[in-house]
């Protein structure tokens, strides 16, 4: 990785940081010179990609945080702001992803999504939104960055609650924007397609784990970096510019 400047003095949250797309979007953001704080429960993981940041020549912070825990959430919140600064990018992005039948009432699973990908969203808002709003009165710019996911638009059986939940975030972007846009903090949906990662394995339920893997011989999934790039590209507009919403589609994927 070799440090450029595009993103220098940039302040960024990275929450899933410890696999999948938020390792790399932690890389990525890093290697274009923004200072990252990288969060989620695997604290092993996330102090060797840090060290592996800072033997590039970056600066990283890890906080092992529990998305679905307020309270760890605002400490997250106030050890970033001490140790690192004011931060002025949340690429809000863990997740969990536990299709199953809905008559087979994986009640544990809906629930378990909606405090992840919803619940674990706001806390993450909640904590954060304070520094947004300050380094953008100071800087000009800041970005709330919202993983969500082509299943917001799409419909895939047994997928329904992962679906409504990442609905959830990209109609929240969008309305996020109302509020946060007249403080120039900049509000987008990602919306990725299949991407090779963690999520997958997760997955208990045999009908959907054999969609999954049909999909995974019939098409090349997007990488990481792929989303990675797409995040850079966001912060990396001018302050004028609010994309808000981006859908990132393996070639093979149509819907
Ligand atoms: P991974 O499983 O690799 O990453 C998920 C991340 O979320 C991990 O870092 C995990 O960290 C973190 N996480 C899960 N639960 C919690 C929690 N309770 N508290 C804190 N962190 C948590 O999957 P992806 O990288 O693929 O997923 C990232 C996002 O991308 C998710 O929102 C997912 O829905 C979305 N997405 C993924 C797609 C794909 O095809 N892969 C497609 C579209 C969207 P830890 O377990 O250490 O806490």
């Amino acid at each position: 990785m070799s440090v450029n400047t595009t993103l220098a003095g940039r302040i960024a949250v990275i929450t899933g940081a410890s696999s999948g797309l938020g390792a790399a979007t932690a890389k990525r953001l890093a290697a274009d010179g923004a200072k990252v704080a990288l969060l989620a429960r695997r604290a092993d993981r996330l102090e060797v990609l840090a060290k592996e940041i800072e033997a590039e020549g970056g600066t990283a912070l890890a906080i092992e945080a529990d998305v679905t825990d307020a309270t760890a959430m605002r400490a997250a919140a106030e050890r970033v702001r001490t140790e690192l600064g004011t931060a002025d990018l949340l690429f809000n992005n863990a997740g969990v992803m536990l299709p199953a039948p809905i008559d087979e009432r994986r009640t544990d699973q809906w629930q378990q999504q909606i405090d992840v990908n919803i619940g674990g969203l706001l806390n993450a808002i909640d904590a954060f939104v304070p520094q947004l709003v300050a380094a953008a009165a100071e800087k000009g710019v800041a970005d709330l960055i919202n993983t969500s996911s082509i299943a917001a638009q799409g419909v895939f059986p047994g997928f329904a609650v992962y679906c409504g939940s990442k609905a959830f975030v990209t109609h929240t972007s969008k309305n996020l924007r109302a509020d946060l846009g007249p403080k120039q903090v900049r509000v987008s949906a990602v919306e990725p397609g299949l991407v090779s990662t963690e999520l997958q394995g997760h997955v208990t339920d045999e009908s959907a784990n054999a969609w999954l893997d049909g999909v995974r011989q019939q098409l090349t999934w997007l990488e990481p970096e792929d989303i990675a790039a797409a995040v850079a590209y966001l912060a990396a507009q001018p302050a004028r510019v609010n994309i808000q919403q981006i859908t990132v589609m393996p070639t093979g994927q149509a819907s």
